[in-house]
């Protein structure tokens, strides 16, 4: 199928953007990012946006900054951005690692960092290490930027606190102090599908024992967030195989599971059990 007919407004600038939006979004206009998500669901029609505000060559959008305490990620940064290091220490690494592990090499060259976070699938890798590590979000309208923490963006199955009228400009992750350790684990049928279950695990070493310790679950409930009883349990503890099994055990009770055609809820919760410790095995490793 091909897409219903559309309008499509291509922008320089932010503020351009922004005003076209709050023009067409009443009509079902939307921003157009890399279009990995956006494009298939209009071709098959489970979309019909009658205007699309192209951002793609605004610039000022496509850069990533690095101020010594927040990595910034601006609407045009690509996935495939963050195949080599964009930053030294462990943040750099992170992002690597994890991007690998989004869709396939094509989808990464145009999919972006912004877009997955403003698409809010429950399995996004993005998603998931966003609300992990308290990314920030810098939402415009006509009248300014508002700044939206993580665990106040990510609303439910494709929804988030961006209004129809928003652009995501950028994200803005905290730079990890250097001796952080991160571990990240997913599970999915095939390489390049969305995760059934993901966990992004972090923590440091103070006198060998866990500090700062963050476990982040995505693709089990409607949006990935930091399971607070799994986080407790490591806190203070040396790591090792019995509290790393223990804080799964307490990731596994604590999120509602989605079900779908292919899932139960009592297979993901096995899945988030897994995941989890298998994040933090790949953080001490
Ligand atoms: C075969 C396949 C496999 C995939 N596998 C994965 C996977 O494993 N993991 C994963 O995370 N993703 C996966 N994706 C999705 C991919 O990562 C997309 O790139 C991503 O979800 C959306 O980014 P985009 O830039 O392409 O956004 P678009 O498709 O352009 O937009 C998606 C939605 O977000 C809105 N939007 C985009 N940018 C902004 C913005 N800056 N401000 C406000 N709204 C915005 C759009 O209006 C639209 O509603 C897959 C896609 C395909 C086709």
């Amino acid at each position: 199928m091909k897409p219903a007919p559309f309008i499509r407004h291509v922008p320089r600038t932010v503020a351009e953007a922004v005003k076209i939006l709050s023009e067409v979004a009443p009509q079902d206009g939307r921003v157009l990012a890399g279009g990995q998500s956006l494009v298939p669901i209009m071709a098959f029609r489970l979309a019909k946006p009658a205007h699309l505000v192209d951002i793609n060559e605004i610039d000022a959008l496509g850069k990533i900054n690095n101020d010594g305490k927040v990595l910034s990620i601006g609407a045009n940064v690509r996935h495939a951005a963050f195949h080599k290091p964009v930053v030294e220490g462990p943040l750099g690494t992170l992002l690597a690692y994890v991007a690998g592990h989004i869709a396939h090499y094509p989808i990464r060259t145009r999919g972006t960092f912004c877009g997955s976070l403003a698409h809010a699938d429950p399995a996004s890798e993005w998603c998931l290490l966003a609300a992990t590590l308290n990314a920030v979000m810098v939402a415009h309208n006509t009248r300014g930027e508002r700044k939206i923490a993580a665990k106040d963006f990510f609303a439910g199955i494709m929804s988030t606190a961006l209004a129809e009228h928003e652009l995501l400009a950028e994200a803005r992750l905290p730079l990890p102090p250097p001796d952080t350790k991160f571990g990240f684990y997913e599970f999915n049928r095939r390489a390049g599908d969305f995760a059934m279950a993901a966990a992004l695990v972090a923590y440091r070493l103070e006198g060998g024992k866990m500090a700062d310790t963050r476990v982040g679950v995505g693709g089990a409930e409607p949006f990935p967030r930091r399971i607070a009883q799994a986080e407790s349990l490591l806190e203070g503890q040396p790591p090792g195989d019995k509290v790393f099994r223990a804080a799964a055990e307490a990731a596994a009770g604590a999120v509602e599971p989605m079900e779908d055609h292919q899932t139960t809820a009592e297979y993901r919760r096995d899945l988030v059990r897994a995941v989890v410790r298998r994040a933090l095995e790949h953080a001490a490793s």
